[in-house]
């Protein structure tokens, strides 16, 4: 495998939260990264084709918009919402140049979780025509199940990879994020599968550490953790994944810190992990 240099390399926006999309990007490109995925936190301050423009000013390329979904609601009015923002996201997907749009399926604390599968399944089947349309991929994130609760009701690759074949569009794959699915028992073979399918869509990276001070904002940089990220990378590329790596880190710590010394650290980091 070659390493993960920079120009293999796409950075989540929210890894450097404190930094405006603009800052982002000037500084992602003149450090030589291939890419960046833009967040929605990121790009609504500046407006969908101001956000496009700078994008494209500094050369970028756009593996994903993050994210739509959260598809998981009492009422029908609010799924139906939820289901016309993605719709919106996906539009605003394509006007950025983004490959794919990224899903966060959602879960809700007294919704059954068979029931909020029913809603996801459901609400990507009603998606996935449109993505096509629009041109952009819709790529499903399983997350760890330490977010069964509230965040989502799919909590393993092998899943969502159950979900993708039953909606069995072209449009729909999955993200795969070492931090929710390392863990999963039949990783590799589960990858393949996924390959095979033409379903391998995103590869997130960043690390799990052992004693983490809070579930969802203390992600280690690569290397700072447990995940065995070189041997998940290879079965990725195993499985026929050619597209970027991407760094997604939420780190309050990080982002107490000098940003562009922090870029600096996830350049060394990817590659001394590679
Ligand atoms: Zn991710």
């Amino acid at each position: 495998m070659q390493p993960l240099t920079p120009d293999r390399l796409a950075i989540h926006t929210m890894t450097t939260k404190p930094w405006s999309l603009a800052q982002a990007c000037e500084a992602y490109a003149s450090a030589g990264i291939a890419g960046v995925s833009p967040w929605v936190e990121h790009v609504e301050p500046v407006g969908t084709r101001e956000a496009a423009r700078i994008i494209a000013s500094c050369g970028l390329r756009v593996p994903a918009y993050v994210r739509g979904g959260f598809f998981v609601h009492p009422g029908d009015a609010e799924r139906e919402a939820a289901i016309d923002r993605s719709r919106r996201l996906i539009d605003d997907a394509h006007a950025l140049g983004a490959e794919m749009l990224v899903i966060v399926p959602g879960a809700r604390a007294g919704i059954p979780l068979g029931s909020a599968r029913e809603a996801v399944a459901d609400a990507l089947a009603k998606l996935a025509p449109h993505a096509q349309q629009a041109g952009v991929k819709l790529a499903l994130e399983p997350l760890h199940p330490m977010y069964a609760a509230d965040r989502s009701c799919v909590n393993t690759l092998a899943s969502a990879r159950d979900l993708c074949a039953r909606v069995a569009h072209p449009s729909l794959g999955i993200a795969l994020d070492v931090y929710h699915v390392w863990w999963e028992p039949d990783l590799e073979r589960t990858i393949a599968a996924i390959g095979r399918a033409g379903r391998l869509f995103a590869f997130h990276i960043c690390d799990f550490k052992a004693a983490p001070a809070h579930p969802l904002l203390d992600r280690g940089l690569m290397g700072e953790g447990v995940i065995p990220i070189s041997e998940i990378r290879h079965a990725v590329e195993a499985a026929g994944f050619e597209g970027l790596a991407e760094v997604e880190i939420f780190s309050e710590r990080s982002w107490a810190t000098d940003q562009t010394e922090f870029l600096a650290r996830i350049i060394a980091a990817a590659r001394a992990a590679s």
